[in-house]
C-alpha cells in the first residue's frame, strides 16, 4: 500500500499481510495496523462506475467517542451498493446519518497524477551506478524504464546514458 501526500510529495509504504476476502477489508486493515486509524470502507461498482465511502474515526481514546465510533460503523455497514451508486454525498450522509450533526465539506475532484519524470528516471540510473548502466548497452541499444504506477516510459540512448555520468 502506497500513499502520496502531494503536499510535501512524500511517498509512504507499507507492507501487510493480505488475508481479507475484499479490497475494502485489506484496506481496513492497513488503516488500523499501519496508521492506528480505525477505518471503515465500503466499495462498489457497477459496469465502469466505481464508488466508495470511507470513514475514519479522529485520534481519541474518549469512551463516548469510542461508542460514538461504534455506532459509526454500524450505520456505515447498513449502506447498500445500489444506495452507494446512486445516492449524491449530500443524500448519502443525511440518509445514513440522519440524527447527527454532519458537515459536507466541498468536494475536490479526483484524478489519477503521477510524479515520475525524465529527471528521475536519470537520478535512478544514477544510483545503480556507471559500470551497471553501461553494461546494459553492450547487450542492448537502448534503455528503456517504466513507471510501475502510470505506466509512462522513459528511454535513454548510450550516449545519454553516459551523459549521466559526467
Ligand atoms: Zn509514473
Amino acid at each position: 500500500m502506497t500513499v502520496e501526500n502531494l503536499s510535501d510529495n512524500h511517498r509512504y509504504q507499507s507492507i501487510i499481510e493480505i488475508n481479507q476476502k475484499t479490497i475494502a477489508e485489506a484496506l481496513e486493515q492497513y488503516f488500523q495496523q499501519s496508521e492506528q486509524i480505525p477505518t471503515k470502507l465500503v466499495m462498489t461498482n457497477h459496469q465502469k462506475q466505481f464508488v466508495g465511502f470511507l470513514v475514519q474515526k479522529m485520534p481519541s481514546h474518549n469512551v463516548e467517542e469510542l461508542a460514538f465510533w461504534q455506532h459509526v460503523e454500524i450505520l456505515t455497514n447498513t449502506l447498500k451498493s445500489d444506495e452507494l451508486l446512486q445516492w449524491n454525498n449530500q443524500r448519502l450522509l443525511k440518509n445514513l446519518f440522519c440524527e447527527e450533526n454532519v458537515r459536507l465539506f466541498d468536494h475536490q475532484p479526483v484524478l489519477f497524477k503521477c510524479t515520475c519524470s525524465q529527471e528521475k528516471s536519470k537520478n535512478t540510473l544514477c544510483l545503480l551506478g556507471r559500470e551497471e548502466v553501461l553494461n546494459y548497452f553492450l547487450t542492448n541499444k537502448r534503455l528503456t524504464m517504466t513507471c510501475d504506477y502510470c505506466d509512462q516510459t522513459y528511454e535513454f540512448t548510450k550516449p545519454e546514458a553516459e551523459q549521466l555520468f559526467h
